[in-house]
Order: structure tokens, then sequence, then C-alpha cells
């Protein structure tokens, strides 16, 4: 699903990812760990395509296409979904018009049929449903107002109705507190891994912390420092760096 390859990316006039690989197969849950400042969000931004995140050499191979060769927004509509530290706020235009704008979006970019009203807001009670989110909150301003645990749970929602091939997820260092942890867990186990049917999905789960992996068992934990992957394992590893540090594991 996502390959990639000897990955090197700068930011400004530093390099800042030096030749990371990795690969994520669909139906698979991988954490990426690492200490501060050694490029975890850097590899979100590159995935997603932010300007001034600029790959000077390796490539990334997402569901069969070149994902470096496509807009941001043809990423998306290829199945990517990014989820930030930070949700934006907008205000002035509520979670269901933002949500079902951004999926008729990409149906439109896949030449799928657009969703009505009623037909989105019926997914939309489903996913919310799944996720135990008020349908109130859907109708309110995007994230205005909102507490750090409500974005979390909002931007799950968002997941479960965008329904992405692969999700990544940079939930690193602070801001997080217990509850918001787990609506992301919840998230992530009700809507990333419900496979009857469908096909498998992949999750890149970036954390700072092992306390996340508590609510998501990872299928692969990695360990990224100065912007590349020295180390990968089971769900073990995570706790091996809680107790001895990255210091300890990754020299
Ligand atoms: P992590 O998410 O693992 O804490 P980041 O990817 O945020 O690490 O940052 C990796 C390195 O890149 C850090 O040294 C950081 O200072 C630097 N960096 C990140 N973004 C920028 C930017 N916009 N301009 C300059 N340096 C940046
Ligand atoms: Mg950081
Ligand atoms: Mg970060």
């Amino acid at each position: 699903m996502l390959k990639i390859t000897d990955l090197h990316a700068t930011v400004g006039e530093t390099e800042i990812l030096r030749g990371l690989t990795l690969e994520v197969n669909a139906g698979e849950v991988h954490a990426i760990m690492g200490p501060n400042g050694a490029g975890k969000s850097t590899l979100a931004y590159v995935l997603g395509g932010r300007p001034g995140y600029e790959v000077t050499s390796g490539s990334v191979e997402f569901m069969g296409q070149d994902l470096l060769a496509m807009d941001p927004h043809e990423r998306a509509a290829a199945g990517l979904f990014l989820g930030f530290q930070y949700p934006v706020e907008i205000p002035g235009v509520s979670n269901v018009q933002f949500l079902r704008e951004a999926l008729n979006a990409q149906r439109s970019a896949r030449g799928e049929a657009l969703l009505s009203g009623g037909d989105f807001l019926k997914l939309a009670k489903e996913k919310a449903a799944l996720l135990k989110l008020d349908m109130d909150m859907l109708k309110r301003n995007v994230n205005v107002g909102f507490s750090g645990g409500e974005k979390k749970r909002n931007e799950m929602v968002q997941m479960g109705i965008l329904d992405p091939a692969l999700a990544v997820l940079d939930e690193t260092d602070s801001g997080l507190d217990i509850d918001a942890l787990r609506v992301v867990g919840e998230g992530i186990n009700a809507i990333m891994r419900q496979r009857e049917g469908g096909p498998g999905k992949g999750v890149l789960l970036i954390t700072h912390y092992q306390r996340l992996l508590d609510y998501v068992q990872p299928d692969f934990v990695h360990v990224l420092s100065k912007g590349r992957i020295v180390k990968s394992g089971g769900a073990d590893l995570a706790l091996e760096l809680e107790r001895e540090g990255y210091e300890a594991v990754a020299a």
C-alpha cells in the first residue's frame, strides 16, 4: 500500500529525512516513535505534500502510484488521510458542510457520484454513532470552541466519513490527555480495523509516547532517529523504549 524507499527531504537548507525506508501493507498498524526533532512530523508533512518540505531523493509509492508526483488533493482522493496534533478551526463553516464538501471533492476526483445531503447525513450519523459523537457537534462550526478531546473525536469522525486506505496520524508529544488518547484509539479500532468485506486499511501512528499504544495495539513499531528508521520490532519495542529510553534502544 505504502512503500517509502530511501527518502531524503529538506526543510529550508536542512536535510531532515536522511534515507528513510518503510513499507506498510493493507491491514497493518505501524507506530513510528522517536525523540523530539527526529523528523516524525516532517515525514507526515512530506507524505501529505506540504509546501516547503522538499524531497531531494528517494521514492514513495502509494496504492501503486507515485505519491510524490501527486498534488495534495490527489493524494487525498487516492485514499490518504492525515491527522494532525492541532486540528484547524474554521469559523462560519459547519462540520456537516465541511465534511460533505471534502467527501464529494474526493468522490468527484475518483469519478464517483456525489452524495446528496440526505445520503451524506445518513453516513455522518452512522460514523458519529460509531465514535459516540453527538450529532449536535457535527452541526457546529469546524472545531470552534471544541475541547482537545472533542477535536480528536471530530477528527476520527472525519476519518470515518472519508474512509481512507491509509491514515497517517501525527499525535506527538504534548497536548493529548487520556481522553483524547482513548478517542484516537477507539477511532482507529472502530474505523481502520473494521474490514469485513472491505479491503484492509493501513495506519501510520506517529507518537512520542508509548501510552497511545495502550489503546491501539500496533503490528510494528519503528524508531525514527535523525531522519531514518534505526530499529523496527513488534509491540514490545514500544515498551522497551518507554522503559529504557530512546538513547539506549536506538544507539
Ligand atoms: P518531530 O516531529 O520528530 O519532533 P520534526 O519533523 O517536527 O520532528 O522536526 C525535525 C527537525 O526539523 C527539527 O530539528 C526541526 O527543528 C526541524 N524543522 C521542522 N520544521 C521546520 C521548519 N519549518 N523550518 C526549519 N526547521 C524545521
Ligand atoms: Mg516534535
Ligand atoms: Mg512532531
